[in-house]
């Protein structure tokens, strides 16, 4: 990456965490081995999980999540329409049908309001959805408590992705202890808080639940002669009892995590006071900066701005090029998933949820991570004060 150019995100490797991947190198296991099994304790004693389960992509996760909370044919859920695609494919990968719920126009997290009133309608209609995927927006939780009451009014599964917030809290707990959901799920893209190159965790409370996501993280085999149809044959004998996959971590990957893990908290409160020099800087412009929730601790995976586009005399096109013509790399998060060609599709179409469209509109996506430094922030700062 040449020096001027500043992307939005970006990933940390210190000499331990390169260390960490040349001795998994060194050793026996290249595949899922040990190295796994310890990033998983390490993740799940952190957040307050009993169990998790390692894979080769939070999208992977999603997928056997959804497939876990026996979601299929005939099933529906929903999601955010303010989130990368993979929050809406892994149900569409298990065959089930997918709708949204607007976003809240303060937090731009799925709104519990417009949740509840869906719910009532769906309710009436015979139509209410298995499954939930409330999507933690730039590293804050949504409103866990009120989903959670509605869930269990409603009778869904709900399955957190929360891909932008390892390392956040909600009202004071780690986001991933799964205290108001079934499952929650992190990425380890190199983008997101920490990473394994490629990689995902589905964290879960439930050991029946746990048993099935690790089957499926392995094409549907099982060892345990409780679950099989026929009596084991000897040592070697195994038996596929459902169709699974191979979404398996490598032990190199999982070094690296358990290595990014001891920086985890340095990581997020890094992210978090760039993103308070960002609110002093860009205090008195013609924008919209991230709200915090007083129950949350936000990761910051992203940080978002929002162009008061009535008040500055240029386009959010014109902002957006300027910024990428003087080496600021912004970025848009996220383009509503129901505009997408393949979701129009489907059905959906532009006014569906006004909320995540208008926010669309306004939004841009401003560099943030751990390396950022301090003079390089202020140098996105003064572009964008001279630029609008
Ligand atoms: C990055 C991301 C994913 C997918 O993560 P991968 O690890 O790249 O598969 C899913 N949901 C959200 C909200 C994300 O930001």
């Amino acid at each position: 990456m040449s020096a001027s150019v500043i992307p939005y995100g970006r990933q940390n490797i210190s000499q331990a965490d390169i260390q960490a991947v040349v001795d998994v190198l060194n050793s026996d296991w290249l595949t899922q081995g040990p190295a796994v099994e310890h990033f998983e304790k390490i993740v799940s004693g952190y957040c307050g999980a009993a169990h998790a389960v390692a894979v080769n992509s939070a999208t992977s996760a999603l997928h056997i999540a959804c497939l876990a909370a026996r979601l299929g044919p005939g099933d529906i859920f929903w999601t955010s329409p303010n989130t990368f695609v993979a929050s809406a494919n892994c149900g569409l990968y298990c065959g089930a049908t997918v709708d949204f719920v607007d976003i809240d126009p303060r937090t731009y997290n799925l709104s519990v309001e417009r949740l509840e009133e869906k719910l009532e309608r769906a309710e009436r209609e015979g139509k209410l959805p298995k499954v939930v995927i409330p999507v933690h927006f730039a590293g804050q939780s949504c409103d866990m408590v009120a989903i959670a009451r509605l869930a269990e009014r409603y009778r869904f599964t709900v399955i957190e992705d929360a891909s932008h917030a390892i390392g956040g809290r909600y009202q004071g707990e780690p986001v991933g202890n799964c205290r108001y959901s079934a499952m929650t799920v992190f990425s380890f893209h190199p983008v997101k808080i920490i990473t394994t190159g490629e990689g995902g965790m589905v964290l879960t409370n439930s050991p029946e639940l746990h048993e099935r996501l690790v089957r499926l993280r392995s094409h549907g085999i099982t060892r345990d002669p409780t679950l099989m149809a026929g009596d084991p044959h000897g040592p070697w004998y195994y038996e596929q009892i459902e169709l699974g996959f191979n979404y398996r971590m490598t032990d190199i990957q999982a070094a690296l995590g358990a290595s990014q893990m001891t920086r985890l908290e340095e990581f997020v409160g890094r992210r978090n006071h760039l993103a308070e020099r960002y609110d002093d800087g860009l205090r008195d412009l013609p924008l919209t900066l991230p709200c915090r929730e007083a129950n949350s601790w936000s990761a910051f995976h992203l940080y978002v701005i929002r162009l008061h586009l009535d008040r500055i005399r240029k386009s959010r096109r014109e902002v957006f090029e300027a910024l990428r013509e003087r080496g600021f790399l912004v970025n848009l998060h996220y383009i509503p998933v129901h505009t997408q060609p393949y979701y129009r599709a489907l059905g959906f179409k532009e006014g569906d949820f006004p909320k995540a469209e208008a926010y669309h509109r306004e939004a841009m996506t401003l560099p943030l991570y751990f390396g950022l430094s301090e003079s390089d922030q202020d140098r996105v700062i003064t572009a964008l004060r001279e630029i609008l």
